[in-house]
This record gives structure tokens, C-alpha cells and sequence, in this order.
């Protein structure tokens, strides 16, 4: 049985639009379709194997790894390295993970509180 594509799948295979901001062989990075701050962009890595970090296993060490460094260079690029920002990964329902492919939020350009929602 094939599973139904994901919507992030579907915008790696640019089969609807994203606005870009990053892409190489293993990762896509764009705009979030419903930005939560200034500058809310995600990161995807283009295998569908992961579904959740759940699913990550020390085979994706160097791919997470990659992930990283993205985001890191990212950040700085979009401007809000120097005041802070925040990653998150929200990893099933009680995390209100909404689309099955693993994804980091980068979030930033305003002040995040403590705990979060
Ligand atoms: P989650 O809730 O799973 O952690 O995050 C999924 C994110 O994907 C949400 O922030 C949502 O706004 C974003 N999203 C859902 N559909 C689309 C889409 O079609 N395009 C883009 N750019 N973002 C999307």
C-alpha cells in the first residue's frame, strides 16, 4: 500500500508553492504558511522516512547534524541570530504535531516566553 504524500512532501517535489528560503540534497527550508513570529521558517529533511524525531535513529545522526548547522546559518542569514531565537520540533499529538514529516520550526525576531502553551 502506498501512503497519501504529505503536504511537505509535496513541496519537495514542488508540486505546490513554497516560498523557498534553502535547499541542498538532504534538506528544504521555507516560510511557514502561518508565521507565528517575524521570521517563522521551516526545515525539512527530503527523506519521508522520518515521520517525527521519534522515527530519528543513529543512522540520521550526520543528516540531524546537517539540519543544525542549516538552521544556525539560516538564522544568521534571516537576521535574528543576534537577538535569539527558537528551534522546535513538535513530536506527536500531545505536541500538537500536525503534518508527519519530521520539521523543525526556526522562529524569531520577537521575545518567546517560558514555559511554552
Ligand atoms: P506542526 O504543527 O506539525 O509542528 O507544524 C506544521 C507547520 O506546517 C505549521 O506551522 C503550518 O502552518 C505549516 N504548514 C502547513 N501546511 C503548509 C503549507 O502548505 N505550506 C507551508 N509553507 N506551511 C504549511
Amino acid at each position: 500500500m502506498t501512503e497519501e504524500k504529505t503536504i511537505f512532501k509535496r513541496i519537495i517535489d514542488k508540486e505546490i508553492p513554497a516560498k523557498i528560503v534553502y535547499e541542498d540534497d538532504l534538506c528544504l527550508a521555507f516560510h511557514d504558511v502561518s508565521p507565528q513570529a517575524p521570521v517563522h521558517v521551516l526545515i525539512i529533511p527530503k527523506t519521508t522516512e522520518l515521520r517525527s524525531l521519534d522515527d530519528v535513529a543513529p543512522k540520521d545522526e550526520a543528516l540531524i547534524g546537517h539540519i543544525f548547522v542549516v538552521i544556525q546559518r539560516l538564522a544568521r542569514e534571516l537576521g535574528i541570530a543576534e537577538n535569539g531565537y527558537r528551534v522546535v520540533s513538535n513530536c506527536g499529538v500531545n505536541a500538537c504535531q500536525t503534518v508527519p514529516h519530521l520539521h523543525f520550526h526556526l522562529i524569531g525576531g520577537r521575545g518567546f516566553s517560558w514555559p511554552p502553551g
